[in-house]
């Protein structure tokens, strides 16, 4: 499948000078959801995953359905704030000021072999610090898998020790 025919760019969003890549088209049509999420499975190479770890928001799409096809649990590291139980944290620099992700402090048992999954992987910083919570915890993180790569950002330098893949590469 062209997935990346399903891929709407969007100037200026969220903000003037960004090119924003818009899964919005991908996700209603109800054949690209489905290949989508068989591709995205299909990266793994049958590895056992224990579970997916997804970042908000739009790691909350495909994550537990990977998670489903992969017989693993889902785990959502959210923005600061968002979770109701206890929870460890991880600060990371932007391009202006600071960003912090959070995840429950027992979602993840030692040992535990984790896939990372979010729709896009730009400069890497939101995936270096969910990767950071994991490993905190004791997970064991198998592969970093996006739907999209912004190549140009290199963002694959911030996840260097793990396999990162990617569908769609820009
Ligand atoms: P990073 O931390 O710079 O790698 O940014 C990745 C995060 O920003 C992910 O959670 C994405 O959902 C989001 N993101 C960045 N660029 C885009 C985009 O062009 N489309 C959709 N999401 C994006």
């Amino acid at each position: 499948m062209d997935f990346k025919s399903f891929i709407r760019d969007v100037p200026n969003f969220p903000k003037e000078g960004v090119l924003f890549k818009d899964i919005t088209l991908l996700l209603q049509n109800p054949n690209a959801l489905k290949e989508t999420t068989s591709a995205l499975f299909e990266l793994l190479e049958g590895q056992k995953i224990d579970k997916v770890v997804g970042m908000e928001s739009r790691g909350f799409i495909f994550g537990p359905l990977l998670a489903q096809k992969l017989n693993a649990g889902f785990v959502p590291i959210r923005k600061p704030g968002k979770l109701p139980s206890e929870t460890l944290s991880e600060t990371y620099d932007l391009e202006y000021g600071t960003d912090t992700l959070e995840i429950h402090f027992d979602a993840i048992k030692k040992g535990d072999k984790v896939l990372v999954h979010d729709d896009v992987l730009a400069t890497g910083g939101t995936a270096n610090a969910a990767c950071k919570l994991i490993e905190r915890l004791g997970g064991v993180i198998v592969q970093c898998n996006f739907l999209i790569e912004l190549i140009f950002l290199n963002g694959v330098s911030k996840v260097e020790d793990y396999p990162v893949k990617s569908l769609m590469k820009y």
